[in-house]
C-alpha cells in the first residue's frame, strides 16, 4: 500500500472507530457479534508475493487478535453462528493452498499458543508434491506440503480440510467434475490421513468461482461447511454451512478495519448476497432471545 492510501485508510479507521465501538457495544449486548474467519496462504520472508506474508507481520497479526478475540476453531466458529446469538469477538483462522513453508514459522507459533486452525489443501498438489498453478505462472514454483507433514498437523490437531484436487475452479466446472473435485479430495484426505475432513473452501473463492451447483455438490458429499473468499462477514443468526471469510491483509491497518466491522464493507455484502447459497437440508440457525 503507497503512502498516501496508508494515510487515507488510517483517517477512515480512526475517524470511524468511535462509532464502530458504539456499534459493536450494541452488537454485544444484543448477541450480534459476528464471527471473523480469516484466510492466510503463506507465511515466509523468502520469495514474497502477494499471496506470501512475512513472519514477523504474521505474528504483530497473531499478537493483535489474541488480545482481542476469542480466536476459535472452524466447528465452533460454526456453533457460535447457528447459536443465533454471540456475545464475544471471535476471529478463526484458516490457510488455503498447503504451503511447506508454513511448517518452519507459522505453524509451530500458532500450535505454540494454542490456536485451533483449519488447513485446506488441494490433493493433487501436496499428494504429488506438484507446485500451485498460481505459483507456476508467476514464475516461483513454490513447495507445497508432503503428505507426511499433513499427518503431523493432523496429529497436532490441526483441522484438515478440502480445497479441491487440482486447485480448480468450482465455478466453471460440470456437475460430473464438481463430484470429482469437492468428493474425490475429500475422499483422498480421509484415506491418507485417516481422519473426517469436515469443511471445504473453494479455491479462489471470489462470488465467480461459487455456484449453487458447486454448494449442493459439497453438501452431498459429506461437507458440514464451506468457506468463501470473497470478504465477508458472519453474523450469528446467518446460513452456518457457507462460512464467509476475509483475507489476512498483510497490512494491519486494512485487516483492523475489516475486524472492527467496516460499515461500506458491511452494507455491500448485504446488499450482494441476498441468500443466494442457502441450501435446503442445512442446519437452520437458532434465534436470539
Ligand atoms: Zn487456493
Amino acid at each position: 500500500m503507497n503512502h498516501w492510501k496508508q494515510l487515507a485508510m488510517s483517517g477512515y479507521y480512526w475517524g470511524t472507530l468511535p462509532a464502530r465501538r458504539r456499534a459493536a457495544k450494541r452488537r454485544a449486548a444484543r448477541g450480534g457479534e459476528p464471527v471473523q474467519i480469516l484466510f492466510y496462504h503463506r507465511v515466509a520472508d523468502e520469495h514474497p508475493n502477494d499471496w506470501t506474508m512475512l513472519t514477523q507481520a504474521f505474528a504483530a497479526q497473531i499478537d493483535w487478535l489474541r488480545a482481542r478475540f476469542d480466536i476459535v476453531s472452524l466447528a465452533e466458529a460454526q456453533a457460535r453462528i447457528a447459536a443465533g446469538c454471540n456475545r464475544r469477538p471471535t476471529a478463526c483462522i484458516t490457510f488455503d493452498d498447503g504451503y511447506a513453508d508454513n511448517m518452519r514459522f507459522a505453524v509451530p507459533l500458532l500450535l505454540k499458543h494454542d490456536i485451533p486452525f483449519t488447513y485446506f489443501v488441494a490433493t493433487d498438489h501436496v499428494f504429488g508434491g506438484r507446485p500451485f498453478p498460481h505459483d507456476v505462472a508467476a514464475g516461483q514454483p513454490l513447495t507445497p506440503n508432503s503428505l507426511s507433514e499433513l499427518r503431523e498437523l493432523a496429529a497436532a490437531g490441526v483441522e484438515i480440510g478440502g480445497h479441491t484436487r487440482s486447485h480448480a475452479d468450482a465455478g466453471k466446472l460440470s456437475s460430473k467434475q464438481l463430484v470429482d473435485e469437492i468428493a474425490g479430495c475429500k475422499r483422498e484426505l480421509e484415506s491418507a490421513l485417516d481422519c473426517d475432513v469436515r469443511y471445504f473452501a473453494f479455491p479462489y473463492g471470489l462470488h465467480q468461482n461459487l455456484s449453487v451447483a458447486a454448494f449442493r455438490a459439497a453438501l452431498d458429499a459429506g461437507y458440514e461447511g464451506v468457506c468463501s473468499a470473497y470478504g465477508g462477514y458472519n453474523f450469528p443468526g446467518d446460513d452456518p454451512f457457507h462460512l464467509r471469510r476475509i483475507h489476512a491483509d498483510p497490512e494491519l491497518i486494512r485487516l483492523k478495519n475489516w475486524l472492527t466491522v467496516d460499515p461500506r464493507k458491511e452494507r455491500n455484502q448485504r446488499d450482494f448476497e441476498s441468500g443466494s447459497y442457502r441450501m435446503e437440508g442445512t442446519r437452520t440457525p437458532a434465534v436470539c432471545s
